[in-house]
């Protein structure tokens, strides 16, 4: 490997949400393969300083890092794609983060007396928070945010501009996406939208290396000729970006047109054939499946899949384990608090995930008694926990009045209250206990392994939060006596205060709960112990079903 540092820059035209996001991640993945040390960086062109405070109706999940930082869910997509890359904040920063780092430091008198300006300023400080980036790496691919011809994303892009000059032509690739649509009427494969993203990108002294065109079928190489002769680009530099079932197809399709092997011969580096024997193991048994699950997914109705993008991917990564696939029916939280628990009889599994807000909640809690009633397997995740431990407290310890101090605050039995320590807090970003904690396991109850234990198989591990609330610690003797076990806690070392992390009950299927999110820390080529332990249980209890349906066992 080079000595200098080494960047690609993915840029997208043409549409938003044509997969930028993925194909960055399959880049990073087929070149970490190619045994080169990869980080990856997203630059999202908004004022707001980072996505926490941005609704996740807009803007999909937010993806939380080991650090803490809130982060855009493409970081999401790196950390499944890309195996051995540690994120933090500075592996993904917004236009708010740059102007707010620059007008400090003007506020500091530390451009002394000079008129600040968008160049070179902000492109300097761009420039630096790259730089910083790749540190820990030798190559680091860096996905713009936005689409060329934007306003927002014109710093970002002279930014990059300026890095191909500096860091020398041969350690810079472009990589613009694109959209190539086949318009049936024509019976043809347009190839004018990508022409004009790109004569955009040149007029702003960017050429790019490699175009990825995205489209319904592979382009054919008259097709790929073509393009490349408009937009300046060799047409075995041109790669179809095929719609694909299940995006980690998406790097097969690129090694398959020898993307990965372009890039590197671009960027002169020269590491062996990747070995994506693993990797398509993977996608075969998405594809293939033994058998099918079912998993209600129990949230607000105005909670959308981008919004449990990590969750969702989670839970494809359990299937793999268990070679199943796990279908997901998204339930109205509202419609089984209208007393349908209907909807609920025809899953296998029962998962309330994370969330804020009001809304729901009591058709969420009526879900979990079902589940727990009825022995249908159980996974409570963050606010799915803290809801499991409101059902019990009332249906099991006879805390009548059970709640949340985020929906109740004025209730006696606030199970689930605000950490003492963040009582007196009132800035809304400062309150939340945010990223990697460590957590201790109980290993057994009454002699025998407790559900996270055999998860895990050990007894300290360590996982990503995002949440102000906690169990309350005045009610858990109450609880716990009635048989709810808290099998995962973590115990400050100055104070020796004990937060709750994960609650199951012994005698059913699989009942778990967590305060923390572990699908943040699920990859396909290593699920989650505890996603993978859930779908076991479905799987398992599915089984059970099929048998008494059919009158055996
Ligand atoms: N709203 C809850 C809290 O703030 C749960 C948060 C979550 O599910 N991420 O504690």
């Amino acid at each position: 490997m080079a000595k200098h540092k080494k960047y690609i820059f993915v840029t997208g035209g043409v549409l938003s949400s044509i997969g930028k996001g993925i194909a960055a991640a399959s880049i990073g993945m087929l070149l970490e393969q190619r045994g080169i040390k990869v980080t990856m960086v997203k630059m999202d062109p908004y004022l707001n300083v980072d996505p926490g405070t941005m609704s996740p109706f807009q803007h999909g999940e937010v993806f939380v890092l080991d650090d803490g930082a809130e982060t855009d869910l493409d970081l999401g997509h790196y950390s499944r794609f890309v195996q051995n890359a540690h994120f933090t904040r500075k592996n993904s920063f917004t236009t708010g983060r740059i102007y707010d780092a620059v007008i400090r430091r003007e506020r500091a008198g530390g451009y002394l007396g000079k008129t600040v300006q968008v160049i070179p300023h902000i492109t300097d400080e761009i420039k630096k928070h790259l730089r910083e980036a790749v540190e820990s790496a030798d190559l680091a691919i860096v996905e713009v945010g936005g689409t060329v011809g934007d306003i927002e994303s014109l710093p970002f892009l002279e930014a990059i501009r300026q890095m191909r000059t500096e860091e020398g032509a041969e350690n810079v690739v472009f990589v613009h996406l694109t959209l190539v649509p086949y318009i049936a009427a024509a019976g043809e494969l347009k190839t004018k939208p990508t022409q004009h993203s790109v004569k955009e990108l040149r007029e702003i002294g960017i050429q790019p290396d490699v175009l990825l065109c995205r489209s319904d079928r592979k382009l054919p190489k008259d097709v790929k000729d073509k393009i490349g002769l408009f937009c300046n680009v060799s047409g075995d530099h041109v790669f179809s970006a095929t719609d694909v079932s299940n995006i980690y197809e998406v790097p097969i399709y690129y090694h398959e047109e020898f993307l990965d092997e372009k890039i590197a011969e671009k960027l002169g580096i020269w590491g062996g054939r990747p070995d994506l024997s693993q990797w398509k193991n993977m996608v075969e048994k998405i594809r293939q499946p033994k058998r099918t699950v079912t998993i209600g997914i129990v949230g607000k109705y105005t909670d959308w899949r981008d919004s449990y993008k990590s969750l969702s991917e989670a839970l494809v990564h359990g299937g793999v384990s268990n070679d199943a696939k796990v279908n997901m029916v998204y339930i109205d939280s509202e419609e089984i608090e209208n007393g349908n628990t209907e909807l609920l009889k025809s899953v296998d599994g029962i998962l309330v995930p994370g969330g804020f807000g009001e809304r729901g909640i009591e058709g969420k809690i009526k879900a979990i008694e079902y589940a727990r009633t009825e022995n249908v397997p159980f996974f409570g995740i963050c606010l799915g926990m803290q809801l499991a431990v409101i059902e019990f407290a009332r249906n099991m310890a006879g805390l009548k009045s059970a709640n949340s101090a985020e929906f109740k605050t004025e209730s006696q039995e606030n199970v689930i209250d605000i950490m003492e320590s963040q009582k007196s807090v009132t800035d809304k970003g400062g309150t939340m206990r945010l990223g990697a904690y460590p957590c201790q396991i109980l290993s057994k109850y009454n002699g025998k392994p407790t559900r996270a234990y055999s998860a895990y198989g050990r007894e300290l591990i360590s996982e990503r939060h995002r949440h102000r609330f906690e169990v309350s610690n005045t009610f858990r003797k109450e609880i716990e006596e009635k048989g709810l076990v808290v099998s995962g806690k973590n115990i400050d070392k100055e104070t020796g205060v004990e937060l709750v992390e994960m609650v199951e009950l012994p005698n059913h299927p699989w009942f778990l709960g967590c305060q923390f999110h572990p699908e943040f820390l699920s990859k396909p080529l290593q699920p989650h112990p505890l996603f993978n332990a859930f779908i076991k249980a479905v799987c398992d209890g599915s089984k059970q079903v099929q048998r008494k349906l059919k009158g055996i066992g």
